[in-house]
């Protein structure tokens, strides 16, 4: 069997390759070390045994022959083996060594690539380490050695001449004796400098300063590991580079408490804007056993989510049974859920509330619907639509049932600047999992969800309008730039 040596890049979860994620998915054993993207594990298979081989709390690595032990143990015993490192596995990973062992032991291997450190935190700082008139070359460093003591493997001199950008790791605690160093070899004191801290993960921070007086700088800040430190021109590109902090939600933290399944999208879209998101599903959609009726029988089939489309289209027997059979979705993403189908909905309201259905539905004729929704969807539209004249199938598809939050999540959940509520049900169940309603900004996509906060004695601070996961961003846009 082969073992996998795996960067998992420097820790922005979206920065794994898809050769990691599709290894950690058939993955029987995982080993891995402290600084991996959080979540990175989510891409485990269930039932996968997870060997943690970093620093133990914040005592003492675990000794590399351990580690080496256990890598040629599970090898050898024909399991599929993924060792997974933070950034790249070769560039201060100690990937080399263990590659050797493996080697040694006869056992097969192959190596990831993973994005360095040192190439991404200056990216997201938004310094280039090379540039066609600032630095033609750059030099990855260790900075963890103490360079005061006799017989450094470093050479200081060969390193201030080093005509490129130096790349220091490890080297938080060294930092005022790199830059001591670097300059009575002749790297002038006036040299930029950056210290990029926990690059690209949430609260990334950056400190430019000269050789002169980076040391200084970055104690005053508090920087800790892990951090890289940049030595060069390039360095003063952050002052018109910077990206990160420019994005309008950059330092805002804003949970998530829809489905799993459902908050990726929302979550993302957050992400890009530069926030924080903490992704507190306490909530998941469970299939409920339904049969679905001969839809060429009706003549109108309303869907009222992407997950109600899903769930639908997984029981259909023939497409065909659609053919003569309009179609209502209730807002723009069960719109896009059905043409993932083939199907291009007839009618969307413009609100996505149960009244903008029954408005926009106004001016059509029917007499035989089907409604595809969830068990807990309010009695509102079948009755309206029924007070017409029509007759009114509800197909209960699936259920929201709670999800236990860790006390962990709750607490990270109450520490965010926004919380989001996608439905009622996401209100209840967050009630349930944390006890009370969290004591900082509270987000509701529409009317239903702010009277169930209501109900429960809170305000919503903010009301998206439209009512979808798009006006919802837009409200959280708004209120920031206020
Ligand atoms: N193999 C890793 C490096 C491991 S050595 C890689 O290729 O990135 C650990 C050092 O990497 C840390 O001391 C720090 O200098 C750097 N590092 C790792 N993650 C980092 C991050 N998110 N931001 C800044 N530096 C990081």
């Amino acid at each position: 069997m082969t073992v996998f040596l795996v960067g998992a890049g420097p820790g922005d979860p979206g920065l794994l390759t898809v050769r990691a994620v599709e290894l950690l998915g058939s993955a029987d054993v995982v080993l891995y070390d402290r600084l991996i993207p959080p979540g990175a594990l989510r891409h485990a298979r269930t039932g996968a045994e997870l060997v943690y081989v970093g620093k133990q709390g914040g005592g003492p690595q675990m000794p590399q022959e351990e580690i080496d032990r256990l890598l040629v143990e599970h090898g050898r015993s024909g399991k599929r083996v993924v060792r997974l490192k933070g950034g790249d596995p070769l560039v201060f990973g100690r990937g080399g060594e263990e590659a050797l062992r493996l080697r040694e032991a006869g056992i097969a291997f192959e190596i990831v690539p993973g994005i360095t450190a040192g190439v991404a935190a200056p990216a997201y700082a938004g310094i280039p380490v090379t540039h066609r008139e600032l630095a033609s070359g750059v030099a990855f460093v260790t900075g963890h050695e103490d360079p005061g003591k006799p017989g450094s493997a470093l050479d200081w001199a060969a390193l201030a001449r080093f005509p490129g950008t130096l790349v220091f790791y490890m080297g938080v605690r060294a930092l005022p004796r790199i830059a001591e160093r670097l300059q009575a070899e002749g790297r002038p004191a006036d040299e930029p400098v950056a210290v990029v801290e926990r690059g690209t993960l949430p609260g990334q921070r950056t400190v430019v300063a000269t050789l002169a007086d980076v040391a200084a700088r970055a104690e005053e800040a508090g920087v800790k590991a892990p951090a890289v430190t940049l030595v060069g021109p390039v360095a003063a590109l952050r002052e018109d580079l910077a990206w990160l902090e420019q994005r309008p939600l950059h330092g805002r933290t804003v949970a998530v408490t829809r489905a799993r399944a459902q908050a990726s999208p929302l979550a993302a879209r957050l992400r890009e804007l530069g926030a924080e998101v903490i992704e507190a599903p306490a909530i998941r959609t469970q299939s409920l056993p339904a049969e679905v009726p001969d839809l060429s029988t009706y003549d109108l089939l309303i869907a009222s989510s992407p997950n109600g489309v899903r769930e639908l289209f997984a029981r259909i027997r023939d497409a065909r049974e659609l053919a003569g059979v309009r179609v209502a979705a209730m807002g723009p993403g069960t719109a896009r859920a059905l043409r993932e189908h083939g199907i291009e909905a007839d009618i969307v309201p413009e609100r996505s509330v149960a009244e903008g259905m029954v408005e926009a539905l106004a001016q059509h004729e029917f007499q035989r619907v089907l409604l595809a929704r969830g068990k807990e969807g309010r009695d509102f539209l079948p009755d309206a639509l029924r007070e017409r004249g029509a007759q009114v199938d509800v197909l209960a598809l699936y259920e929201t049932v709670p999800e236990p939050l860790d006390e962990d999540a709750v607490k990270a959940v109450a520490a965010a600047d926004y919380v989001t509520f996608t439905s009622a049900s996401t209100v209840r169940h967050l009630l349930a999992a944390a006890g009370t309603l969290p004591d900082t900004k509270l987000a509701s996509i529409g009317p239903a969800t702010s009277a169930e906060l209501r109900a429960h004695g809170r305000e919503p601070d903010l009301e998206a309008d439209p009512h979808t996961p798009d006006g919802l961003v837009d409200a959280l846009l708004a209120d920031a730039r206020s």
